[in-house]
């Protein structure tokens, strides 16, 4: 049973209203040739039609033709890409409604449902895709309406962007439509011919991979050919919204070493102009937003949390930083303090070669490599440093009683390795003499061990 309640200050004139599930049908079994995708627009600002026409992996072309081994060619009717218009365009919905495709179909709804009781009250209407017969001529078909008669049949409803998987911004407090989203909409109890309750893709837009590459994952099981995907306790794909986007964010680095940008577009971590990251869960800067680029922190702009069933009130006003973020960010901003300084003495050692370390010189014999050299702080830092790293294992260097890999080419005869640099008497060992090159050691004589 689905109940449709939308929030009692926008629905006051109104009465709950309480409607059946239509009953379900049986999905087709066996391996199938062709998939129709019904895309039904309800109040949406188009964008994640948008953003799934630049996913990549896989595209919207590689499903639509089929080039996808094991997958079935997806016939998609979409209300803005169609070639067909009017009735043409509108008839396989129809089919799709009365049970009378001869292919199987999933729905994808975008955008989030209102309540086309409010808008009718004056005669209007608020989303609508078609028309249909009344005694006075015809009304435009709520597409709300065309969701419920399409979703028994469909083996799997799938709510893509915020609007539709959580009622996004046309839900938030104060609106005047009633939106809601299309969970709510089709109520606890609605299953797909597939058994499965609304499956969501949330995101304002949505990350177009995700959605293509969840629609792939069903169709391999629908060839079965591959598990059910694994959805968590919000029907999100779980792979792809288990972890927060702080912690595949870019600039995780400077959070945990407590280092903050003030500015909007600072390359620094955004925690302090808004960002949310921590405790949303999203994947968008590790997959990034289209072909595994850009994305809200690669490209400036702090995590308002869209994908989360509280956006857009429970992150508002989108300005000021999260409460929790005081306690979070002055903690590591305290210890961040410490190890960054510390990370740099090791950055400076180690931008360092080991050879500049082994002459010891003034300058480095090189047109680049402008380091400083270690000063006696950073020489006892490391020595201490270094009896750490190496201790229970190896040091890196030349074996005793070795000193090439093989019988040395002509060009390095008397050349010495950094560490026997160190070794047998540093800089003047290492570089050619006025006579010439040093002998090498004779082999096996154990003079070249580090
Ligand atoms: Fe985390 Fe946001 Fe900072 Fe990225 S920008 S590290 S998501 S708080």
């Amino acid at each position: 049973m689905a109940t449709l309640a939308p929030p009692a200050d926008v629905m006051a004139p109104f009465e709950p209203i309480v409607e059946s599930q239509p009953a379900r049908r049986k999905a087709p079994e066996g391996p199938i040739k062709v998939v129709h995708a019904f895309w039904l627009a309800g109040m949406s600002c188009d964008g994640c039609s948008i953003s799934t026409t630049g996913a990549t992996n896989p595209s919207v072309e590689d499903l639509l033709t089929g080039s996808i081994s094991g997958l079935p060619k997806v016939i998609l009717h979409h209300p803005v890409l169609a070639v067909e218009n009017g009735e043409e365009f509108i008839h396989p919905f129809q089919l799709a409604a009365e049970g009378k495709l001869d292919a199987p179909y999933v729905c994808v709804y975008e955008g989030s449902i209102a309540d086309e009781r409010i808008a009718a009250e004056t005669g209007g209407y608020f989303s609508a895709m078609g028309d249909h017969a009344i005694e006075s001529g015809s009304r435009p078909f709520p597409t709300a309406t065309r969701l419920q008669q399409m979703s028994a049949g469909a083996a799997a409803v799938i709510a893509i962007g915020t609007c539709a998987t959580w009622g996004g911004i046309p839900a938030a407090m104060g609106n005047v439509t009633g939106a809601m989203s299309v969970m709510d909409f089709l109520g606890s109890d609605y299953r797909s011919a597939l058994g499965l309750p609304v499956i969501n893709i949330p995101g304002c837009a949505p990350v177009g991979d995700n959605f293509t590459e969840t629609v792939a994952a069903i169709l391999l099981f629908l060839q079965g050919m591959g598990p059910l995907p694994e959805f968590d306790e919000l029907g999100r794909p779980a792979w792809l919204f288990s972890e927060t986007v702080h912690r595949g964010c870019t600039r995780a680095g400077y959070y945990e070493e407590g280092v903050f940008t003030s500015e909007f577009g600072g390359k620094e971590c955004l925690v302090e102009v808004g960002c949310w990251g921590p405790v949303v869960n999203c994947n968008i800067v590790s997959r990034g937003a289209q072909n595994h680029m850009g994305g809200c922190m690669r490209a400036g702009g702090p995590c308002i949390g869209c994908t989360m069933p509280g956006f857009p009130d429970k992150f508002s006003p989108f300005y000021k930083p999260a409460p929790g973020s005081f306690v979070s960010s002055n903690a590591s901003r305290t210890y961040g303090a410490g190890i960054r300084r510390l990370r740099a003495l090791s950055n400076h050692a180690l931008s360092r070669e080991v050879r500049w370390d082994a002459l010891n010189a003034a300058e480095t014999p090189s047109g680049w490599g402008d380091i400083e050299k270690p000063n006696a702080f950073d020489k006892t830092v490391h020595f201490f440093y270094e009896k750490l790293q190496f201790r229970g294992s190896r040091r890196p260097g030349r074996e005793e009683n070795r000193y090439w890999p093989t019988d040395p080419p002509d060009r390095m005869i008397g050349m010495t390795v950094p560490r026997d640099i160190a070794t047998t008497g540093g800089a003047a060992g290492a570089q050619h003499g006025e006579d010439g090159p040093p002998a090498p050691p004779e082999r096996g004589s154990g003079s070249g061990g580090a």
